[in-house]
């Protein structure tokens, strides 16, 4: 009986709680810009969103200092899921060559199997441009260069962020009723989160890939669609060319290319001892280019469209997402929630579902006045059913 008035008393203040905002998003990449619209579009744009990213806003979703790293491929289905929910739609630019589908070969080429269904190779430069002024149309703020540290906690519920200005290094503070964490795979935030929870702060190393691509011009110089199919996203399984992981070609255009792998420490250290090698990532992509038979003359990508955009690494997460994605005030979306799927990294499809979904579940447990872990339990459940 007590607990239930306690409960029914704490819901009633959280209400008159004043907070800088209502919904703190993390991260200004794919997963935080759509946090934040679908927060936004579900409130009926009545609460106050804020996302927060350390990159300046010429170049939004940046997420290392060699560019906007990615495959950039993604089914036509998860931006359908969007579509349907929350209105938004992609086109071109940031939409840059559709696809039928994905074929993975075999080393020797010899077996294919195809995955059939439409899906889109993306601009990743171009496309945050695009998620910003769809945010800014409903309402959504932004904060820029800003690096965030840590949330900020008190009595056991995260209730705001702490990060420091780039400009001149003063300290930035803001609370919110929920953060939405979309800081990517490294999220000091998750990381470093100071309440209790069910939130898995770390990974295990063999489950993360260290990846890399360019993206190149070329002139075609064959038409062996083993190796390049303007129709296809191609994916080399081969232990040697990508020891733990796989290789792929996805097509841009007829002559633009998305070119990489993603290999796993551990089985590139076994090939390496194996083949008496000391090859490391960059030099594995530079020689899965040079075979490639169809790439001929091959220069990096430097139009608008891909400036400083045309090499680069990074790591993804290829395990089950985090064993639970929200805690007190707090919910994690995207890479910060190592949601790239464990069979082929993909991490767009689910990181725009999760992010439609968090946005939709933040508002409902703001609306009920109870962002405690158990009223943002939802997100958890409904990001596994859909
Ligand atoms: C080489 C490579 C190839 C890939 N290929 C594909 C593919 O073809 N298809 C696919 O579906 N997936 C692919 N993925 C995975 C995909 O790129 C990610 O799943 C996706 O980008 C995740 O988006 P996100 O918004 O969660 O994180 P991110 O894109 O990493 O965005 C995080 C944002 O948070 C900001 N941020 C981070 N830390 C801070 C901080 N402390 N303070 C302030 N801001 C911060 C960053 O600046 C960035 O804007 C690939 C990944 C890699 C590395």
């Amino acid at each position: 009986m007590v607990n239930t008035v306690n409960f029914k008393l704490d819901k009633f203040f959280l209400r008159f709680v004043n907070t800088d905002y209502d919904i703190i998003v993390a991260g200004a990449g794919i997963a935080g810009m759509i946090a934040a619209t679908s927060a936004s579009i579900y409130s009926h744009h009545n609460l106050k969103i804020l996302v927060i990213d350390r990159n300046p806003q010429p170049i939004a979703g940046k997420k290392t200092l060699t560019g906007w790293v990615c495959g950039d491929a993604v089914g036509k289905n998860s931006v359908d899921y969007m579509t349907n929910r929350i209105g938004i739609q992609w086109g071109k630019p940031e939409i840059e060559h559709p696809v039928k589908g994905v074929v993975a070969y075999s080393p020797d080429h010899g077996t294919s199997i195809y995955f059939d269904g439409d899906g889109y190779i993306l601009n990743r430069r171009l496309l945050p441009q695009k998620q910003f002024n769809d945010a800014v149309k409903v309402g959504v703020e932004f904060q820029w260069e800003v690096a965030l540290r840590s949330v900020y906690a008190e009595d056991g519920f995260v209730k705001g962020v702490i990060g420091t200005y780039l400009k001149d290094n003063s300290v930035f503070k803001k609370t919110a009723k929920v953060v939405i964490d979309g800081a990517g795979v490294t999220s000091v935030l998750r990381t470093n989160l100071p309440i209790k929870s069910y939130i898995q702060r770390t990974i295990d190393r063999d489950d993360l890939e260290a990846t890399g691509r360019y993206i190149l011009e070329f002139e075609p110089a064959s038409d062996d669609k083993t190796y390049f199919d303007p129709d296809y996203a191609i994916i080399h399984l081969d232990q040697i060319i990508a020891p733990g992981g796989y290789a792929w070609v996805f097509p841009k255009s007829d002559c633009k290319v998305n070119i990489g792998l993603g290999v796993q420490q551990k089985s590139m250290d076994i090939r390496n001892k194996t083949l008496g090698k000391k090859e490391d990532l960059k030099m594995l992509i530079d020689n899965y280019v040079k075979i490639n038979p169809v790439i001929r003359n091959p220069k990096i990508a430097d139009g608008i469209a891909d400036e400083g955009n045309g090499w680069g690494t990074w790591q993804v997460s290829v395990r089950r997402q985090n064993d639970c994605m929200v805690g007190n005030g707090y919910m994690i979306v995207g890479d910060a929630a190592w949601m790239p799927k464990p069979l082929d990294a993909g991490g767009i499809g689910p990181a725009i579902i999760a992010a439609v979904i968090a946005g939709k579940d933040a508002v409902q447990a703001i609306e009920a006045n109870d962002t405690s872990e158990r009223g943002l339990w939802n997100y958890n459940v409904d990001f596994v059913n859909d």
